[in-house]
């Protein structure tokens, strides 16, 4: 027969048709001297032999002749019956022993021991020639598999995945016949990295000869996300020197758990704050980057690991692209090691500005802060926010990522540093500093060389701007101001996902149960309807979202008439959303009529209603009837929706979906916090806030799962929704629209888009006729 195992050492590049392109790329590396990990490929004659020794090509083509792939259910469930037939069919003994045999050579190359190593399993894709293909498209991934049983078993799930509803769906418009397609699986050593990052052996941006490198630690996922800002080490390309550093806090790392999952743990204060690996490993690390530039010949994006002391390189591609800003050579001929460090916290809205600081106690002293003051406060509220439009940065003592602070200042684009514990304490008045918001630290004095970087990076981002780009899942926009509209709606995004009605209330400038008490129901209403108004003309006739008004007592206390806002130990668990609305019926009888006003008098027919915090189908109920009585009708006139934003919301789904609603959206940031019982305002407990805690994501797989099952639209309005990791997840579940920020919406959109092509093409790679 012919050999179904090939090592990487015998391995070349051109090897694309025998054990696909991943496959070829590590054997070429290999092959140059490159600390690949150990490995083997079962090759495309495995995947022949076993559905010829199973006798299943014609089972298979069977199912397949009567699949319209056009009718998605009926593709889904025929892809299912395939996927079940490859995965119960035996495989012969001659070549699930030769498998084994394999396992158990690589693991005595490993530890001298060999039924017990940790293996990555990936699907490598033999169709280098498809146009498409260019996409990093795989069939499937097993991390962490042990155990030859068990090896062979996930070799048998990758041959599965070549026929998954998308790859089969994508053969049939390409007119590859399936049989033809063939899949090779590469088993390589599991590293479990202490230190892992990214490299690039020449200067994205300008092509110089240097190598970037970017470091983490743990698993390089998190650079990959965003989730973290690595450090930066800049290498010159020649004499191998390190030429710039900018080392970054570090608070967690992903790891590879003991069950194989992916986990978050925190990094002990000591190692927080320290460089991640030494100056000579990194040397050591871009002598490889240079070496394996060399041997391509063309600059390499490289994805490496390390694991105690030895370096591993885990891919290399060509770099194509200009780099957006985050590749940036941002720190060079920047001395920031010498600066004083005055603060540190959680950069929550990113960029660099040097200025003058104003503290501010609370709103009464707004006046302090002139035009490009730098405001510093303990937190602020929603009646600070004209101050916060004069600052050119903001730092605050509490909160976290999705506090009033973070939330304002990501729409302003303003750069803002929360949870510092003592900025009010250090800081005074007039003192000069840098705030570099990006990375969450306070400088004192004016370091030019970082405003200089930050200067670059803006320059960058518009070289790398990107040109619109048409996703399936729709890419929406929060707005909390009114006046950024017409900001947010040259971004194209799909519409608004949320529109925050706080802002708009805090505007009319007195407590809204006064404006009611005093009988000038109309004034507030004619204000909503001018707010509300101006946002949805601007977006016409994509759907805006309003939210109803959402208003912890501690944010409207310090408004006239709002004296009497009762004093909570947690507003964040108190009276606020949907419960506080149905005790206070009038206002949100106001916000109905303001909606009704416009879709009668300016034929705003585009906005819908959405209710914060439910946890009650009763609530829903008795909202839609408050509707009902001002003439507003759910889901006639508007569409009429509820954020799930408790765990309630989600385990009565059903009863919230019973009573009547189009759609559902995330709010992550409540949804967070009361999945983790967590106060999201915290500081202490901010480094425990995690959108991706697999409990909340559970949560969120559970609740799409039912509206999708019941043909209510799904949307996702908190933090996370800006996340490019979290959004990855949101689109392979099947989300119908997100909602970013505004300074995220372009980057969303190309995740969204990304992962949708890997989606829609998944197996292109393996598609490819031999
Ligand atoms: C949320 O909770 O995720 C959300 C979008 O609402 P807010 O941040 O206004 O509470
Ligand atoms: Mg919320």
């Amino acid at each position: 027969m012919n050999k179904i195992i090939n090592w990487f050492d015998g391995l070349v590049k051109d090897d694309v048709g025998l054990v696909g392109g991943k496959g070829a790329n590590l054997g070429e590396m290999v092959g140059a001297e490159m600390p690949i990990p150990p490995g083997f490929v079962i090759n495309v004659h495995a995947y022949s032999k076993f559905l010829d020794a199973s006798r299943l090509r014609g089972k298979i083509n069977e199912i397949l002749s009567q699949t319209d792939v056009n009718d998605s259910k009926q593709l889904a469930e025929n892809a299912k019956k395939i996927q079940e037939i490859i995965t119960n069919a035996p495989i012969p003994s001659e070549i699930s022993n030769e498998i084994k045999h394999a396992y158990y050579k690589l693991g005595k190359q490993i530890v001298a021991r060999n039924d017990n190593v940790f293996v990555a399993i990936r699907s490598s894709a033999t169709a280098e020639d498809i146009p498409e293909a260019s996409f990093a498209g795989q069939q499937a991934t097993y991390l962490n598999t042990r155990g030859a049983k068990e090896v062979v078993r996930n070799v048998q799930r990758c041959w599965a995945s070549l026929f998954t509803p998308r790859a089969i769906f994508y053969r049939e418009e390409h007119g590859f016949e399936h049989m033809k397609v063939l899949i090779a699986v590469i088993v390589q050593e599991m590293v479990d990295s202490s230190i892992s990052g990214v490299m690039f052996t020449a200067n994205p941006i300008s092509g110089v000869p240097e190598l970037i490198i970017e470091a983490v630690y743990g698993l390089g996922e998190a650079i990959v996300s965003g989730e973290v800002t690595p450090d930066t080490y800049t290498v010159d390309g020649n004499s191998l020197e390190i030429t710039n550093k900018s080392i970054s806090t570090q608070k967690w790392a992903y790891i590879r758990g003991a069950n194989g999952k992916t986990i978050k743990t925190d990094i002990s204060l000591e190692l927080q704050d320290k460089q991640k690996f030494p100056d000579q490993m990194v040397r050591d690390m871009a002598r490889i980057g240079r070496g394996i530039g060399e041997h391509y010949g063309i600059p390499m994006d490289i994805e490496w690991a390390t694991k105690g002391k030895n370096m591993y390189i885990l891919q290399a591609r060509p770099v194509t692209t200009i780099k957006n800003e985050k590749d940036c050579d941002e720190g060079k001929g920047i001395d920031v090691s010498k600066a004083k460090i005055l603060l540190k916290g959680l950069g929550a809205s990113p960029g660099v500005v040097w200025g003058t600081v104003e503290v501010i106690k609370d709103a009464t002293e707004l006046d302090k802060i002139a035009k490009g003051d730098i405001m510093v406060t303990s937190m602020t509220t929603p009646d600070m926010v004209p101050g916060m439009k004069r600052a050119s940065a903001i730092v605050t003592n509490e909160g976290g990522i999705t506090c009033h602070a973070a939330i304002v200042s990501r729409e302003l684009g303003t750069p803002c540093v929360v949870g510092t514990k003592d900025a009010t304490k250090v800081l005074e008045d007039q003192m000069e500093i840098t705030v570099d918001a990006t990375r969450g630290v306070v400088y004192e004095g004016k370091l030019s060389g970082l405003l200089e970087g930050e200067e670059k990076k803006k320059e960058a981002t518009v070289m790398g701007a990107a040109a619109p780009i048409i996703t399936a899942t729709e890419v929406k926009v929060n707005i909390d101001f009114p006046e950024v509209a017409e900001k947010a709606a040259a971004t194209g995004a799909d519409g608004v996902g949320l529109l925050r009605a706080e802002h708009m209330v805090i505007g009319i400038g007195e407590h809204p149960s006064k404006l009611i008490r005093e009988g000038r129901d109309e004034e507030l209403v004619n204000k909503l309807a001018e707010e509300i108004g101006g946002v949805a003309e601007k977006f016409y006739p994509k759907p805006v979202w309003y939210r109803t008004l959402d208003a912890p007592t501690d944010e409207f206390r310090t408004l006239p008439g709002g004296e009497n806002e009762p004093e909570e130990a947690n507003p964040m668990l108190g009276w606020r959303g949907i419960r506080r609305s149905l005790d206070e019926v009038e206002v949100i009888k106001c916000e109905f009529k303001a909606i009704k006003k416009l879709r009668e008098e300016r034929r705003l027919t585009n906005i819908g209603v959405m209710l914060p915090l439910v946890q009650s189908s009763d609530e829903v109920r008795r909202a839609k009837e408050i509707a009902h009585e001002v003439g507003l009708e759910p889901q006639r006139h508007v569409d009429f929706g509820v954020m799930v934003e408790t765990p309630a919301a989600v385990v009565i789904i059903d009863d919230l979906i019973d009573e009547g609603i189009d759609f559902i959206s995330f709010g992550t940031n409540d949804l967070t916090q009361y999945t983790l019982a967590l106060d999201r305002n915290n500081p202490n407990v901010a480094k425990l806030f995690h959108e991706t805690h697999p409990a909340v994501l559970k949560l969120i797989e559970m609740a799409i799962k039912s509206c999708r099952k019941r043909g209510v639209k799904t949307s996702i309005c908190g933090q996370a929704g800006s996340y490019p990791a979290v959004v990855e997840r949101l689109v392979e579940l099947g989300i119908d629209s997100i909602s970013a920020n505004i300074d995220a919406v372009q980057l969303i959109r190309e995740t969204v888009a990304r992962v949708e092509k890997r989606l829609l093409v998944e197996g292109a790679r393996n598609t490819k006729r031999l």
